[in-house]
């Protein structure tokens, strides 16, 4: 008898393609550039026709991340942004979508710029208030079609209970799309949890190394992925072959280096939590964070983005972020590199002051994503700088 398992994450996101090649037998798939494929002949159809619709290149990413996420159909998009468009695609005008108060502020922006245009109607809510939430999806002038999830939630890290809010909205019969940019399905399987969609800004964790951008669609349903497939091509939002092939390479580290990033915040975020210069810490590993309990059943680690308050006022910002060397002050997250932002004046400078205040974007915001650099040399930079706040 075969003891035949199916492989873990690891182990799939390693093997990516491996062996494909039928021609030359190449270990790695080859990258398909061609825009056009010849066709059999007259009134014949290929396998491949023109690239915007399929490309094989793309067509193995999208397959590996769809069997990352346990899903049906993987959609590979130029950018983390059309991929939040594409899901817009299955709402109608009179379809009302609810959003979270503290999503990415791209996604607000698209999300609030397309229904003030009359493409669907938008409900803004805070999806940790079951009333709010089951209000939203019960009013009867809306029709609900979807609800939109960010699990850990930027810049905060606020943890949203995906099975808790997925069974609320089958009940009021809208689809679920769950934002899993921030643990990848390494660290969270939306599907597994009661989610219709999963969408990814590749460039982030996936590809991990701030060179490529990139997104990503996995749905769990057949037909909706015909739909979608069909909208890619229709809208040309789907990825070229070379940010397929770069991203595919990636996807083999994405387990290794994700353990690295996570054993390098743990460090840090044991160092900054005793540390003076710091008001709030913001990390769902700490036994304080209000969903650390959520976090550990839901997810199968806890990230590496930390989020922190720091004391003083703008002059202390100015000191801190002039003196961290190692740390770049730069948008993005995700890559091998540790970063620093701070989401009032940049990620979420598109959102409207009011709306920062509600999600909780104070000027004494930062928020740090931990790369694999040596953790000593980490600590060391955010040490000497907050010393430039409080000894
Ligand atoms: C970056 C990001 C996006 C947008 O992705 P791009 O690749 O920049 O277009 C969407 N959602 C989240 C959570 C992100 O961090």
């Amino acid at each position: 008898m075969t003891n035949k398992k199916t492989p873990h994450l690891t182990t799939q996101a390693v093997r990516v393609g491996l062996c494909s090649d039928k021609q030359h037998r190449a270990l790695v798939p080859p990258i398909y550039l061609s825009a056009t494929y010849a066709l059999p002949g007259l009134n014949q159809k290929g396998e491949y026709d023109y690239s915007r619709t399929t490309n094989p290149t793309r067509n193995t990413l999208g397959r590996a991340i769809a069997e990352l996420e346990h899903g049906h159909t993987g959609i590979i998009t130029n950018t983390g942004m059309s991929a939040v468009l594409l899901v817009c695609q299955l709402l109608n005008p009179d379809d009302t979508v609810v959003i979270p108060h503290d999503c990415y502020g791209g996604t607000y922006r698209l999300f609030t710029h397309l229904a003030a245009r009359g493409l669907f109607q938008l409900d803004i809510v805070d999806q940790n208030d079951a009333h709010a939430l089951s209000r939203a999806l019960s009013s009867a002038e809306n029709r609900p079609k979807l609800v939109w999830i960010e699990t850990p939630s930027n810049p905060l890290l606020r943890i949203y209970d995906i099975a808790a809010i997925a069974k609320q909205a089958k009940a009021a019969g809208a689809l679920v799309a769950v934002d899993n940019t921030f643990l990848s399905p390494i660290l969270q399987q939306p599907l597994g949890l009661g989610a219709d969609i999963v969408v990814h800004s590749c460039t982030k964790f996936i590809n991990g190394h701030s060179d490529v951008v990139a997104g990503a669609v996995v749905v769990r349903e057949q037909a909706i992925g015909e739909t979608l497939s069909w909208w890619a091509n229709c809208l040309g939002v789907t990825g070229s072959a070379m940010d397929s092939y770069w991203v595919m390479r990636s996807l083999r580290t994405l387990p290794a280096r994700l353990r690295c990033h996570q054993e390098n915040t743990e460090q840090i975020v044991e160092f900054l939590s005793h540390h003076p210069a710091i008001k709030t810490l913001y990390y769902p590993g700490l036994t304080t964070h209000p969903q650390h309990a959520l976090a550990k059943t839901q997810q199968l680690g806890f990230g590496s983005l930390v989020s922190f308050e720091l004391v003083g006022d703008e002059a202390a910002r100015q000191r801190f972020s002039e003196a961290l060397q190692i740390f770049t002050l730069a948008q993005s997250l995700g890559g091998v590199e540790s970063l620093i932002n701070h989401p009032a004046s940049m990620t979420h400078a598109a959102m409207p002051d009011d709306a920062k205040i509600t999600a909780g974007i104070s000027p004494a915001l930062w928020r740090l994503s931990i790369g694999i650099e040596h953790p000593d040399d980490l600590i060391n930079d955010l040490r000497n700088a907050l010393a430039t706040v409080a000894p």
